[in-house]
């Protein structure tokens, strides 16, 4: 009981992040561009700006009269977040950026080139209130929500980093966007939502990616899964399992003992159902604590005949855990059960283990450090 309030606690109240156009609808930005005096057309103006051309600085704003710009730029466009480093591996075709938001607060990104897509690791809250022990994120518990201006600025700066050639390779197009990095995305439902809408929405209203190419991972919080089902949208729904029994999954992702494995199973299928989908189930591997074949059975049963691909993560590990990641003999036990159930797996690549991606490590080092 306490601990569901503590899970569902409101974060402590700050200043909000000043409002950004990409925190509002189309309609939104022409009704504020008249609000301030401005000719409605103005608003396609700067999302062009913003979402195809990845310029988020209104003094090189030709088509805008010099006059109006500081207007445009205070009320549209107030800098949401500040790049405090960027450390890259692979060759460089693997790149962390942390963020500093206007309060101070710290969160990443992942930019991972591969050679048919491109994809950005986002971060939709600081911190995370799901508590997950092997996470590294869960350990700080959540600090705050992040905005759609400031989740969207996160984008913004990847999609221009592609298509300036800033990673190894050449200029590129943002392909793909994983809702992977710190944060539960479903917990923050409205801004991630409206960030999604920046995402799929065509340009010059919206980056233009398409809804396929967009993953949200969710720690399998049943009524934002059921939320996102009315949406109509195609966005690809990952379910962070990492164990099919609810006794274990109590206390591996703590919010089990709100929604149990076949109440969030149930919820997926839903979402599959409506939208033609198929799911992703995460599976972080934990050595001699969730691989066991006995497990992968479990699981291969539960999936069998369900929409539901299974993504097999090497367990990271985070600084001071006793866990670490499977043997290699028992990953590959693992995966040959479940494929001996036909249920579709993949062993996820370690992209940026050496720097620590998508795991809050980075942020975490920093604010012990300063
Ligand atoms: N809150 C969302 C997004 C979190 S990060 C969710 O839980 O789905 C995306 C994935 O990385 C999740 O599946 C999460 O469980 C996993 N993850 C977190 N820490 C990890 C670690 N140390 N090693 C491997 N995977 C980890």
């Amino acid at each position: 009981m306490s601990e569901l309030k503590l899970v569902f606690e409101e974060p402590k109240q700050r200043k909000k992040a000043p409002e950004h156009l990409a925190d509002l609808t189309k309609e939104e930005r022409r009704a504020k561009a008249e609000s301030l005096g401005l000719p409605a057309f103005r608003a396609n103006q700067i999302s062009t700006h913003y979402f195809t051309h990845y310029n988020d600085d209104p003094d090189s704003w030709t088509d805008i009269p010099a006059a109006l710009r500081p207007v445009v730029a205070e009320h549209f466009l107030p800098k949401l977040i500040t790049l405090v480093r960027s450390i890259t591996c692979d060759n460089g075709k693997t790149r962390k950026d942390l963020w500093r938001l206007h309060d101070g607060v710290l969160v990443e990104s992942v930019l991972m080139r591969y050679s048919d897509r491109t994809t950005v690791c986002i971060s939709s809250q600081a911190g995370c209130g799901m508590n997950c022990p092997f996470c590294a994120t869960g350990q700080a518990g959540l600090t705050r929500n992040l905005t759609a201006g400031e989740i969207t600025a996160q984008l913004v700066a990847s999609a221009r980093a592609c298509a300036t050639g800033e990673l190894p390779g050449g200029p590129t197009r943002l392909s793909n966007v994983v809702f992977m990095g710190m944060g539960e995305p479903l917990a923050n439902y409205n801004a991630v939502m409206r960030t999604v809408r920046n995402i799929v929405t065509p340009q010059p209203d919206g980056l233009g990616i398409g809804a396929r190419s967009v993953t949200v991972s969710t720690v399998g919080l049943v009524t934002g899964i059921e939320k996102l089902t009315e949406e109509d949208l195609q966005v690809t729904l990952a379910v962070s399992l990492h164990t099919p029994d609810d006794e274990l999954r109590d206390t591996l992702v703590p919010i089990n003992s709100r929604w149990k494995v076949k109440e969030v199973l149930a919820a997926a299928d839903k979402y599959a159902e409506k939208t033609g989908r198929r799911y992703s189930i995460e599976y972080a591997l934990i050595r001699d604590i969730n691989d066991q074949q006995w497990r992968a059975d479990l699981l291969g049963r539960l999936l069998k005949n369900r929409h539901a691909h299974v993504n097999l993560i090497p367990l990271n590990p985070t600084p001071g855990s006793k866990w670490t990641a499977s043997r290699k003999e028992d990953e590959r036990t693992f995966v040959k059960t479940l494929e001996n159930y036909g249920v579709p797996v993949t062993v996820r690549d370690t992209r940026g283990r050496e720097i620590d991606g998508a795991c809050g490590q980075l942020a975490a080092a920093e604010i012990k450090n300063s």
